[in-house]
């Protein structure tokens, strides 16, 4: 899957992307390099930032022509890096493609959770979840931490770990099924589609009656200060990601910023590759709750690289029922 052309105005759309049949013959570049058939491509919402040319990002843009690439899932066809053989299963960075020099690779296995899950609750998404939610958040038993894009692939893994942790969590998404999944699989106390409600501030003063201690923030605009609003003192925001910006050139204004002050907040972005030393816990604890049957994860699977740009899209627009993946071959 090549991106045609950058897309610097306005929504991105299925057609920006294009299905290209090549018979490039992929050969090993040297010492250390491994080529992959590829299992399961990530569909991740800075993908979004990655097809523009005009902003300020922490990841390169794609260059027009060229495969776009990601996380993803891939069984090992040649290898010249000692530490990974041929049939071994790898999560890494890899192209949108069936087959792909892969990078930054980490050998998976099935036993525990479905190998998919390591683009997901134990890849990316479930890292930053851990990051956000335990070093981020500064959480404390008994508070009440708000999430946004709350049934998504990060989310799901917030809501989770809070509840372990023990406090009181209340999350907000886009459908009445996504409402209804995260109280009845991720264990949230309360949950409203934000949707529906044309007064956010009066919906959260009416979920989170006593105030919001920790905000886990995936959405960004007016969600953003519709919370600001009702914070706690010494509350703190995670600023995870904004994806309600993501296709607009001209970002919505930010009006209650003055709340930070007022309400004594810490508000932290953070991106999940500066924090690698939590890694060994965070596959250590996860791991754990998931053989001990305390974690849920719900993934969206596409079937076909074909689907992929219509995957990638739809979850930008919020069809995905949480963990939005491509399914490319069998593993
Ligand atoms: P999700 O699985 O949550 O999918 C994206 C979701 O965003 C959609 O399903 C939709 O859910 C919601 N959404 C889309 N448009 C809007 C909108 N206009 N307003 C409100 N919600 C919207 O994605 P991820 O879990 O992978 O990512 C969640 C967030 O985490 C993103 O902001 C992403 O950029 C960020 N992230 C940050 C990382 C970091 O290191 N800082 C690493 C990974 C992700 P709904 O139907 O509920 O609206």
């Amino acid at each position: 899957i090549t991106l045609k052309h950058h897309v610097d105005d306005g929504k991105a759309q299925e057609s920006d992307m294009e299905l290209v049949t090549t018979k490039e013959k992929l050969e090993l570049r040297g010492e250390n390099d491994v080529i992959v058939r590829v299992l399961y491509l990530s569909c991740d919402p800075y993908l979004r930032g990655r097809m523009r040319s005009n902003r300020d990002s922490y990841v390169p843009p794609f260059t027009p022509g060229k495969p776009m690439g990601g996380y993803g899932i891939g069984k090992v066809v040649l290898s010249s890096d000692p530490n990974f053989k041929e049939g071994d299963t790898v999560s890494g960075l890899m192209d949108w493609a069936d087959y792909s020099h892969a990078f930054r690779l980490t050998k998976v296995d099935g036993e525990t959770v479905p190998v998919s899950y390591y683009l997901g609750a134990l890849g990316m998404a479930g890292f930053t979840a851990y990051v956000g939610f335990f070093k981020i958040c500064e959480p404390k038993k008994g508070e009440t931490i708000y999430v946004s894009a709350a049934s998504g692939a990060v989310g799901q893994m917030v809501g989770q770990f809070a509840k372990l942790f023990g406090c009181r969590v209340v999350g907000s998404a886009g459908s009445q099924q996504k409402v209804d999944l995260l109280k009845s699989k991720f264990g949230y106390d309360e949950a409203f589609n934000y949707k529906e409600e044309s007064d956010l501030d009066g919906a959260l003063k009416k979920y989170c009656p006593g105030g919001i201690d920790m905000y886990f923030e995936n959405v960004g605009g007016q969600m953003l200060d519709a919370v600001l609003l009702n914070m706690k003192d010494f509350g703190r925001i995670a600023a995870c990601g904004m994806v309600s910006q993501y296709n607009k050139e001209v970002q919505d204004p930010i009006h209650n910023l003055g709340y930070t002050i007022k309400r004594r907040l810490k508000l932290q972005g953070f991106i999940q590759s500066d924090h690698l030393d939590l890694q060994p816990e965070f596959y250590k604890n996860v791991t754990g709750w998931f053989k001990e049957g305390k974690l849920q994860y719900v993934e969206d699977v596409a079937d076909g690289i074909e689907k992929a740009p219509a995957a990638l899209i739809g979850m930008l627009e919020g069809k995905n029922i949480g963990k939005q993946s491509v399914k490319v071959s069998d593993p």
